[in-house]
């Protein structure tokens, strides 16, 4: 288990993270959210040893993770950690790179672990391919593949799929995670995108203004979620006479104490999200089909 104990930590003498604490299952998945600058990456920076802590401890089983400041070589056999920037050897294909630290003494070994990794990022038909003429976000595949290779206890990713497009994402979210889950492989992971998270993570912290401001199941914060940040996180969400109700939740009405002016429509696939007035303030609900500008309606929250 990862026991992260009341850590604090800044840069300078500006306060980044503040009496942090969680646990992590072995095995589970983590995921961390919070706005631009909120410390998601300084987090994981600290949970891989990279700097040393003002205050509080962190434990991997009984190993402490100890900074830079007690530790000669950052870092630890049982963790691997996978920058924003994610730094790779361009001069040598994408199958040497991610052959890197396996053991040149089971060949045999060594060249199926490779297949196998190359099929979980999708790689397969780049495997002889040097990794300076990979796009961003197949550099970023061959990062990921690399991490795992040499499959650690526990696995620190800063938003892994951020440079990898719409088409490939799904499954290779997918794939990773059923990999790790499969493994029993341990993960943190910090992103922006909901996506990372549903359907996924066993747990989601929220950072905000050094703090945790809420750690819960996904399902849960969604469900109640409490605070505009997390609300936002999820998607589109008004405040309605102090409760915080989203987009999906509303539907029109014959009649209703939600009287609202139609403003806009924007098409989103298989619906719409319309944009209203409501009391001279902008409201946001779904719809099937586009509304005309100008009508008044009656909204409903769906029971
Ligand atoms: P996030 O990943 O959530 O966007 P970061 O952890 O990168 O946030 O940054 C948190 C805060 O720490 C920001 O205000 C950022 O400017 C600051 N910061 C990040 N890295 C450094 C550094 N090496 N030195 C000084 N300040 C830093
Ligand atoms: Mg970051």
């Amino acid at each position: 288990m990862l026991q992260v104990q009341d850590i604090s930590f800044s840069y300078t003498n500006k306060q980044i993270l503040k009496n942090i604490s969680f646990n992590l299952a072995v095995g589970d998945y983590l995921s961390i959210i919070g706005e631009s600058g909120s410390g998601k990456s300084t987090l994981l920076k600290l949970l891989y040893g990279e700097y040393n802590l003002d205050d509080g401890s962190i434990f991997w089983k009984d190993k402490k993770i100890l900074g830079p400041e007690y530790n000669l070589v950052i870092g630890y056999d049982f963790i691997k950690y996978v920058a924003q920037e994610f730094d790779l050897m361009p001069f040598i294909s994408v199958e040497e790179n991610i052959g890197k630290f396996l053991s040149n003494f089971f060949p045999k070994e060594k060249k199926e672990r490779i297949t196998e990794l190359l099929e979980v990022v999708e790689l397969t038909n780049f495997a002889k391919t040097k990794v300076k003429l990979l796009s961003g976000g197949q550099k970023q595949r061959v990062a990921l593949a690399r991490a795992i290779a040499k499959q650690p206890e526990i696995i620190l990713l800063d938003e892994p799929f951020s440079h990898i497009d719409n088409f490939k994402k799904q499954s290779l979210r997918r794939r990773l995670f059923k990999y790790l889950k499969e493994k029993n492989i341990a993960c943190i992971v910090a992103t922006h995108d909901k996506e990372d998270v549903l359907g996924y993570a066993d747990t989601m912290l929220v950072l905000d203004n050094t703090k945790v401001l809420a750690i819960d199941t996904p399902e849960i914060l969604y469900k109640n979620p409490k605070t505009p940040l997390v609300a936002s996180f999820f998607g589109e969400y008004n405040i309605i006479r102090g409760e915080i109700i989203y987009a999906h939740q509303l539907q029109l009405t014959e009649k209703s104490n939600l009287k609202v002016i139609v403003k806009q429509s924007y098409f989103k696939g298989n619906y719409c999200l319309i944009e209203a007035e409501f009391e001279s303030k902008t409201i946001f609900f779904f719809h099937l089909k586009e509304l005309q500008k100008g009508q008044t309606l009656f909204l409903e929250k769906i029971k």
